[in-house]
């Protein structure tokens, strides 16, 4: 993985941030993206302290027309792009009668629109090359239904079926698809979902916290390096192609290492 070059989407904070530097950790260079400069670039000097090379990028992943010219400041800084982790995502929660239009469109724009259209960057290349590795972070809302989330669980089984289809597209060629699907992660996005919780049926914060915790398989909020982890495994694994690999808080809980 040393010298590897990763561009990481939602890089600034969260899962994003984390699976940077985990990549970072193993040697690879990488670029930040996401659209709140600050964290991007509070991620990449993070990075760069671990002894690679780092880019922080403006990107958003819904505006189709920066996406070229992002790329090709990433590949002019670091080099041509070998990883692309697709970790961008909103998640709004409503139930469905609440599911206006333009959160059901801000759903698919970011959570699956994104992801086709910087892997349409950056495939060709490593095809080219036969090297490469598309990661995308869905969900387990990306394999099972949940209410009050269709938008958001309709984006994610759509990455998911992405992963599966593209992956049978490339296989035998050096570049492997493949998808992971955490429960619900210790980051502002569940933060974000408890205090909604808490506003819409009277519960507290660390009540609304705790439900979603015992939601997940294990019981327990899985922690965003079990994520980084398994995005580094299939970075470094050269056959596991079009799998779902399902992160759902069973085993014992690793230590924090993330702000
Ligand atoms: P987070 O803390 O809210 O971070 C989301 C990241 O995505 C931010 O860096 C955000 O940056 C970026 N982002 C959002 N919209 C973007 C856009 N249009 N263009 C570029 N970047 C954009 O959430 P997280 O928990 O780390 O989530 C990361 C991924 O994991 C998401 O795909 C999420 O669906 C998935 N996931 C999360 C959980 C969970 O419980 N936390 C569970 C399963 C899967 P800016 O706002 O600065 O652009």
């Amino acid at each position: 993985m040393v010298n590897r070059v990763a561009l990481v989407t939602g890089g600034g904070r969260g899962i994003g941030r984390v699976i940077a530097l985990g990549l970072a950790r193993e040697g690879c260079h990488v670029a930040v993206g996401a659209r709140t400069r600050g964290q991007v670039e509070e991620t990449a000097a993070l990075a760069r302290d671990l002894g690679v090379r780092a880019l922080a990028v403006d990107l958003d992943v819904t505006d189709g027309a920066t996406l070229t010219p992002a790329v090709s400041e990433v590949i002019a800084s670091l080099g041509p792009v070998d990883v692309l982790v697709n970790n961008a995502g909103i998640a709004e929660s409503a139930p469905f009668n609440r599911t206006d239009p333009g959160l059901w469109d801000r759903h698919l724009r970011v959570n699956v629109t994104g992801p086709y259209l910087l892997t349409r960057e950056v495939l060709p290349g490593m095809l080219e090359r036969r090297w490469g590795r598309v990661i995308n972070i869905a969900s387990l809302a990306g394999l099972y239904g949940a209410p009050y989330v269709t938008a958001y669980t309709t984006s994610k089984h759509a990455l998911v079926g992405f992963t599966r289809a593209l992956a049978a597209e490339v296989s035998g060629k050096g570049v492997t698809v493949n998808a992971v699907c955490p429960g619900y992660v210790a980051t502002d996005m569940v933060w974000n979902g408890a205090r909604t919780i808490a506003a819409r049926t009277g519960r507290s914060f660390e009540e609304a916290v705790e439900a979603m915790a015992r939601i997940n398989p294990g019981g327990r909020l899985v922690e965003p390096e079990e994520v980084a982890a398994a995005a580094v495994e299939l970075v470094r694994n050269e056959t596991i192609n079009g799998e779902t690999v399902v992160l759902d808080g069973s085993s014992p809980a690793p230590p924090r290492r993330h702000a």
